[in-house]
């Protein structure tokens, strides 16, 4: 079994007020030493789409010192059934800290972006809150990828690995490329609890190997870099498959470095077959990068046109090497 090690979950559902129209292919129950918590209905398969919700409550903060007030006033604007679910939601912090509609909110907020384009002048960040995705517990090893669609203002959860029924759905609440006492210190100031995943527990080496993800991204970054000189060095290929035993052992199928790690193998698998250890071959790595794509918010037909351009980038690659030879 993986370190990271997704949990079964035995236990009653608790009823909310979900909506009764949604697939049940997840239910929410009690997770043991966690209050709440999300857990798998179905057996899920990697880019299964899990939970499609729209924002219990979208609020955009302005300037700390009325943060409060701004936070009442647009609380009082929810309808009554809104309200009443956003008051059941947990709160990390105790009435002597904050007033319990800002702990319930800081507990339970997620920022998200208002438009599509992440870099325009007009797209300060929103906070939401959601009365089913809140409820799913952080991990360091998320077993989904939690996407905003502006488009439609809807928060989208995928599975980004094979997540068995029972299993408990995680994401992440803080970065978890980050060194584990960064992410550790930022969980208990925010949400008051202390991370007992195996990265956590044991982070020299997950450490290290997250290390090494975050600094991959630029040797990562573009397959026509070797495509040119197809096929790629036994290094570079060595180093890559490394980087998928990273990915898998640390459980971060979630992060990018997983899509452009499996981009870089579906390639070098296409040029030079199924040997070199490559063992999932082109068409393996091709529905593994689909899947995580998928989840990540792509269409199926851009999918296909950006795998249709990564084909002829190899078929190039290789006519221009026969003719070399
Ligand atoms: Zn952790």
């Amino acid at each position: 079994m993986d370190k990271h090690n997704d949990e079964e979950i035995r236990g009653d559902t608790v009823e909310l007020d979900s909506d009764p129209q949604a697939p049940k292919v997840y239910r929410i129950q009690a997770i043991p030493s966690k209050g709440l918590g999300v857990v798998a209905a179905i057996d899920l398969a990697p880019g299964d789409l899990i939970i499609v919700e729209s924002p219990l409550f979208l609020f955009r903060p302005e300037g700390a010192m009325i943060y409060k007030d701004l936070l009442q006033r647009a609380f009082d604007k929810l309808d009554d059934g809104k309200k009443e679910a956003f008051m059941k939601l947990d709160n990390a912090h105790p009435e002597t800290e904050y007033p319990p509609l800002v702990g319930i909110f800081n507990t339970n907020a997620y920022d998200v972006q208002k438009s599509d384009h992440a870099d325009s002048d007009v797209d300060s960040p929103y906070i939401a809150v959601f009365n089913d995705i809140s409820r799913i517990n952080h991990s360091c090893s998320p077993n989904t990828i939690r996407l905003w669609r502006a488009s439609s203002s809807t928060m989208h959860i995928s599975a980004c690995r094979a997540i068995p029924a029972g299993t408990e759905l995680t994401t992440h609440y803080r970065d978890p490329l980050l060194p584990s006492s960064d992410r550790g210190a930022s969980l208990l100031a925010i949400y008051k609890f202390v991370c007992a995943c195996p990265a956590c527990l044991n982070p020299t080496a997950s450490d290290k190997a997250r290390l090494r993800l975050q600094q991959s991204r630029g040797r990562l970054a573009d397959v026509a870099a070797w495509a040119r000189a197809a096929p790629p060095s036994p290094e570079f290929l060595a180093d890559t498959l490394e980087l998928l035993g990273l990915v898998q052992e640390e459980g971060l199928e979630s992060q990018h470095v997983y899509g452009r790690v499996l981009r870089h193998l579906m390639c070098m698998s296409y040029v030079m077959g199924e040997g070199d250890g490559m063992a999932e071959g082109y068409e393996g790595y091709r529905r593994m990068l689909r899947a995580w794509r998928l989840a990540n918010g792509a269409e199926e037909e851009e999918v296909e046109r950006v795998e249709q351009a990564d084909v002829e980038m190899m078929r190039a690659a290789i006519s221009r090497r026969n003719t070399d030879s």
